[in-house]
């Protein structure tokens, strides 16, 4: 019998973290491997963060901070809100926390009692479900499809709800679909969460300014449903910042409070350098933002184009983040060496085998019928890994 709590034993291990590490394992083998696998930008953090942190270190800031984050951080997240998103919050509904990730946690611990359900478009970013489980909460997926460009309409999400549903859950620009919600899309999301009052919305943000169509668009914006909004954002993505695990969220005050005891008796604050890092950040101007995004958006045309002609693939163009999630049902039942290839997480351990090239299989992200590629690596390495993946393809009869 196990010793450990059916609450572990009921979680899965984090697919994107496992793949990074079964890469990382057959390289320190010798093995050249090419990790598609982590969504992580490639880029260093820019230099004026780096030197804040710097500053930060001789200037101690080395003691506990307030365990929603400095004053003048979450003020300047307040004013970033502001003026990039045209959001009114005050600097008292911002909790600074250990990375994006600790801050959805938050949000769901603090707002689900077990049994309740949580409505979770998928695909979904892998994290959400496993979230939701240890909140003792229930998932309630609503699927879409390449077809739909992966986004759900309002009458599939008035379908999904009960009068169990307490929480919606969801990213855009979307990880791991690279779509985005136009404001006509999520008024017609916030249309039906009009209609119910007791439901809240957590709007995942943190790929905001990898967004290749328009400017970016918060489900917050709309006033009849924003004190039910919780917007979750962070510095990993568009600061190249994912090591130093900073993250935020912007809600009503009785949730900020919430947020606020209950990270006070897990992590505390967030590390007091990273946070003078994170004003920094959020002082210094969009520019290494805005470069970054164009990086991505030259890789996205490129690895479009190199996926397309690989026969068995089905793709969308997506419109943001850095990932593409083709269908890849057409090789279901193809075998290689007489090994059966039967749903998405085996294609994806097969082209770690064969071709050298690590990906995640959709399971883990609620759709079996696809894989989920990062393309934030540099062009040479995107080029070589597409002539991998196809040519580990074409080996499946
Ligand atoms: N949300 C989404 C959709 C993500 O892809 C990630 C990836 N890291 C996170 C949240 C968490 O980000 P972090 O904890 O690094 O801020
Ligand atoms: N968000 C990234 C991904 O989806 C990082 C991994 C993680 O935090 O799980 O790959």
């Amino acid at each position: 019998m196990s010793i450990l709590s059916n609450r572990i034993n009921n979680l899965t291990e984090s697919q994107t973290m496992k793949m990074n590490k079964l890469a990382r394992e057959l390289a320190a083998k010798g093995v050249d491997v090419i990790s598609l696998s982590l969504g992580e930008p490639d880029f260093h953090t820019p230099g004026h963060i780096k030197e804040a942190a710097k500053q930060a270190m001789d200037e101690n800031y080395t003691y506990y901070t307030p365990v929603a984050g400095y004053p003048d951080l979450r003020k300047a997240v307040a004013h970033k809100l502001s003026e990039e998103n045209h959001l009114d919050y005050d600097a008292s509904q911002i909790v600074v926390s250990t990375g994006a990730k600790q801050a959805l946690a938050n949000a769901v611990l603090c707002l689900v009692n077990p049994g309740e359900e949580v409505i979770i478009p998928t695909p979904y970013w892998v994290s959400y479900s496993e979230i939701v489980k240890l909140a003792e909460g229930k998932s309630v997926f609503i699927n879409t499809t390449v077809e739909q460009n992966f986004k759900i309409t309002p009458q599939q999400l008035e379908e999904a709800i009960t009068p169990l549903t307490k929480l919606f859950m969801f990213s855009s620009p979307c990880n791991p679909t690279g779509s985005v919600y136009s404001k006509a899309e999520l008024q017609g999301l916030a249309e039906v969460f009009e209609r119910y009052p007791q439901i809240y919305i957590i709007s995942d943000e943190i790929y905001e300014h990898i967004n290749f169509v328009d400017s970016h668009e918060s489900i917050a914006q709309f006033d009849a449903i924003k004190e039910r909004v919780i917007v979750i954002n962070g510095f990993s993505k568009a600061y190249a910042m994912t090591g130093w695990r900073i993250g935020y969220s912007a809600s009503n005050k009785e949730l900020a409070t919430a947020i606020d005891k209950l990270q006070g008796q897990i992590t505390s604050a967030t590390c007091s350098i990273t946070q003078r890092a994170g004003v920094a950040a959020y002082s210094g101007g969009l520019e290494s933002v805005l470069q970054m995004r164009d990086a991505f958006k030259r890789r996205r045309d490129l690895v479009y184009g190199l996926l397309k002609d690989i026969d068995g693939l089905k793709v969308n163009l997506p419109d943001g983040a850095f990932y593409f999630f083709p269908d890849v049902t057409s090789y279901f039942g193809k075998s290689y060496n007489g090994k059966v290839i039967n749903d998405a997480d085996e294609l994806s351990l097969f082209l770690l085998e064969e071709g050298h090239v690590a990906v995640v299989g959709g399971d883990s992200f609620g759709d079996r019928k696809s894989i989920r590629l990062s393309y934030a690596a540099a062009d040479e390495k995107l080029i070589e890994a597409m002539n991998r993946i196809k040519g580990a393809l074409a080996k499946l009869q």
